[in-house]
């Protein structure tokens, strides 16, 4: 690596963690002091797996090594840093002796300058194009594009703290919460951000109990000003582990620290998550996403072709926002296969019936879907294993009933965009029996070859693979 490059990335490095710990102290006092060492930093690189700290005098290199280490370590790991470096302090020979001999207790130094740096720290990486600009509003999103952008503007705001946004697949939810990610980072750079999955909250918490790691998972959470968790729903996989996320909920927005969440249903219909947490996750603003219409569709696609190379015709743009519906994601599927298409023949005309044969899959997909609704997966299910629709949707717990009526939940949870309420009235059941009954279909797939080839031949009846499953 290009020496100068090197200590760039060190630089960057040792602001965010420097923005990381100094965010951490609780009094103006320790802030002044911690500020008034760092200023004496004149360098930072790094060489195999030493970091070198270079301060301006000896007093400092002693001080920040005795006081801070551990400290600063902690908060280089979370800014990104190296795990199995170390950090080192020296005295700097070539600058100028710059003596600082802090007395809290007498006269405090002088301010410093707030650093001017990038405390961003991101557990998942955010997707660039994730804007805000990036995102078409229509009447569908609009609430929920609003109160994202409020966040942005106003992280901690009382109105908006927590904020849930939820909706089906494909709708642009991950795509509303790293844009609050992005702006932020563009607008307030010191302050420190982190985007993560529930399901990675999870893993992350599963491994620090098994490496008895939990104080530090604790801490790193605790480091946060805003904390986007994606995907909350599934948290109901764990139940102590929404333990530790409501004590970290609790802790964060106690300090007015913003928390945003999606999920795939409202609050109320998790069924497996503490009431608590749920009451909690209402307590701020929740706002949904519903399917865009026509006209949203066809301003998603025109921006999403906007700066592309060959240009799509509108008339390819409008076909396919009038074919699929479905959800964004297909649209954009759909969109690339035209691209590819004109790449390979520029002088393409495009008409209808062109755009039918390119986009076939997606079309078929789009009228299975539409064709699949939950009755009749359940017929489907009852007259391939030979019993009655009124079996499936009975409470008789035999064995040779069991089997029939959770695949049909499954399929109609997993092959079909109907939420976990619709699915649940149409079997007149409870939320919590539809994701047992899901989640226990899932284990046997695994296991059970004959159970896999069931699924097979139902899903053949309606021009289904096993792998068109939705998520
Ligand atoms: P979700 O998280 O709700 O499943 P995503 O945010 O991943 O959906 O969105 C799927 C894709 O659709 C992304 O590429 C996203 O950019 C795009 N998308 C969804 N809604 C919009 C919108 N209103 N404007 C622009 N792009 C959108
Ligand atoms: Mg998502």
């Amino acid at each position: 690596m290009n020496d100068n490059l090197k200590t760039d990335t060190s630089k960057d490095l040792w602001n965010r963690a420097k923005a990381i710990y100094i965010s951490t102290l609780r009094s103006e006092e320790e802030r002044i002091q911690a500020e008034g060492y760092f200023s004496m930093v004149t360098s930072v690189y790094h060489d195999d797996k030493v970091f070198h700290v270079l301060t301006s005098n000896k007093f400092a290199a002693d001080f920040l090594a005795e006081k801070y280490a551990d400290k600063l370590k902690l908060a280089m790991d979370l800014a990104g840093g190296e795990k199995d470096a170390t950090l080192s302090f020296s005295y700097d020979s070539e600058t100028k002796q710059k003596l600082y001999i802090p007395k809290t207790e007498v006269s405090p130094p002088p301010k410093p300058p707030i650093a001017k740096s990038t405390a961003y720290i991101s557990t998942l990486p955010l997707e660039e194009n994730y804007t805000f600009e990036e995102f078409v509003q229509g009447p569908s999103n609009s609430w929920a594009f609003a109160a994202a952008k409020g966040v942005a503007k106003n992280p901690g705001q009382k109105n908006y703290n927590p904020l849930f946004i939820h909706g089906g697949t494909g709708l642009g939810k991950t795509h509303l919460m790293q844009a609050i990610g992005n702006e932020l980072k563009r607008t307030n750079p010191s302050m420190s951000v982190c985007y993560i999955t529930a399901e990675t909250f999870l893993n992350e918490y599963v491994n620090a109990l098994q490496q008895k790691g939990m104080e530090s998972f604790r801490e790193r959470y605790r480091f946060i000003d805003v904390l986007l968790v994606d995907d909350i729903q599934f948290l109901q996989k764990g139940k102590q582990c929404q333990e530790e996320f409501f004590n970290t909920f609790n802790y964060l927005t106690t300090k007015h620290k913003q928390i945003v969440m999606t999920s795939d249903v409202a609050p109320k219909n998790l069924p497996a998550l503490e009431d608590r947490l749920i009451s909690r996750f209402e307590g701020g603003m929740v706002q949904e996403i519903e399917a865009p219409g026509i006209e949203t569709r066809l301003a998603i696609l025109k921006k999403k072709a906007e700066n592309i190379t060959p240009t799509v015709p509108n008339t390819a743009l409008e076909f396919i926002a009038e074919h699929i519906r479905s959800h964004v994601r297909a649209m954009e599927g759909a969109l690339a296969k035209v691209i590819v298409s004109l790449e390979i023949n520029p002088t393409a005309e495009l008409k209808n019936e062109d755009l039918s044969f390119i986009l076939k899959d997606f079309i078929d997909k789009e009228q299975s879907l539409k064709k699949l609704t939950i009755k009749e997966i359940q017929e489907c299910v009852a007259k391939k294993y030979g019993i009655t629709v009124s079996q499936i949707l009975s409470s008789d717990r035999t064995a040779s009933l069991v089997t029939p009526r959770q695949l049909a939940m499954y399929i109609s949870r997993k092959y079909t965009p109907k939420s976990l309420q619709e699915i649940a009235n149409e079997f007149d059941k409870k939320h919590a029996t539809i994701l047992h009954g899901v989640k226990a279909i899932e284990k046997r797939l695994d296991v059970e070859e004959e159970l896999l080839d069931a699924l097979d031949s139902i899903l053949a009846e309606f021009n289904y693979k096993i792998s068109d499953k939705i998520e």
